[in-house]
């Protein structure tokens, strides 16, 4: 068994590769291994697990993995941080044949070396609901998994309707998974002390609500619903249905005079459904 990442380590690692971390790229490494292990468990981690984490930075999680999972795939778009991993892999203990690591933008990912069964990430802040929604969508091998992001996020993510976080992120994420709050993290476990919090959300995948097809019309009147919330739908869907909005909502069994922060995903999908019809 290998040992994790402390305080020290990290920023000695950090010095030696020229890291100096960037808020472009939302590094803010965590440097508290007991935070990390906490995260590793709430995400219900199992031996056989391939754990999918991206932006592992300096490694901190990678390692917590690494104690639990059969095998960690790692997607880090700072090249840097990405050739040392497995330098660090192996300096603590662990097996480098179990650590895959892809120097990319996770935005842009299509395949993976391998299959991946869970998803474990402290996301980079600034790109964190783009990053999940895009690894849903095309890896539904991923079954659950535990992200953090920004509290106000995390908030988002798990918001219902009606609420003041409600938004397209909290509906366009019910497509894929059922997604609850896990937690808070305070900020004094991560180098740099970032100027947000941090919450954990975990998510857990079901079937997805429709077709491909379907799921891609259904975003776009999201999408026209959350560009001007403030809208009712039948002014802020009037573009989409070229006019002829109101008769459309009305044949969805939804009142024109909603607005999209109080609608389910499947009043979405019915709205949808009239406009490919
Ligand atoms: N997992 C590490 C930890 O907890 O200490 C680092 C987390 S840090 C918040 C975010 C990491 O994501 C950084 O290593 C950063 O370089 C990386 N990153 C930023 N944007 C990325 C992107 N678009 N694709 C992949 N990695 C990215």
């Amino acid at each position: 068994m290998g040992t994790l990442l402390g305080a020290a380590e990290i920023r000695e690692i950090a010095a030696r590769i020229g890291v100096n971390p960037t808020k472009k790229l939302g590094q803010n490494f965590v440097v508290d291994a007991n935070t990390c292990r906490r995260i590793v468990k709430i995400a219900d981690v199992r031996s056989d697990d391939v754990a999918l984490e991206i932006g592992p930075g300096l490694g901190s999680l990678t390692l917590a993995l690494l104690e639990i999972a059969a095998s960690v795939v790692a997607v880090e778009i700072d090249k840097r941080l990405a050739d040392e991993l497995p330098i660090t892999v192996a300096s603590h203990g662990f097996d480098v044949d179990r650590l895959h690591v892809q120097n990319e933008d996770a935005l842009t990912t299509q395949t993976l070396p391998a299959e991946p069964t869970v998803l474990v990430a402290n996301l980079p802040y600034n790109v964190s609901v783009p990053v999940l929604l895009h690894f849903l969508e095309k890896f539904p091998t991923i079954r659950s998994g535990v992200v953090m992001v920004q509290s106000e996020v995390a908030d988002r993510l798990v918001a219902v309707p009606g609420s003041k976080s409600y938004g397209s992120p909290s509906v366009k994420a019910t497509w894929w998974a059922d997604l609850t709050g896990a937690g808070n993290v305070g900020r004094q476990v991560f180098w740099p002390t970032p100027n947000v919090d941090s919450s954990l959300v975990r998510f857990v995948r079901h079937d997805p609500a429709g077709s491909e097809r379907e799921r891609q019309v259904t975003f776009r009147v999201i999408d026209a619903a959350f560009a001007q919330r403030r809208k009712m739908l039948r002014s802020a869907l009037s573009q989409l249905f070229s006019g002829e909005a109101e008769q459309a909502i009305l044949s969805a069994g939804i009142a024109p005079t909603a607005r999209g922060e109080t609608l389910l995903l499947r009043d979405f999908i019915a709205i949808a459904n009239t406009l490919e019809q």
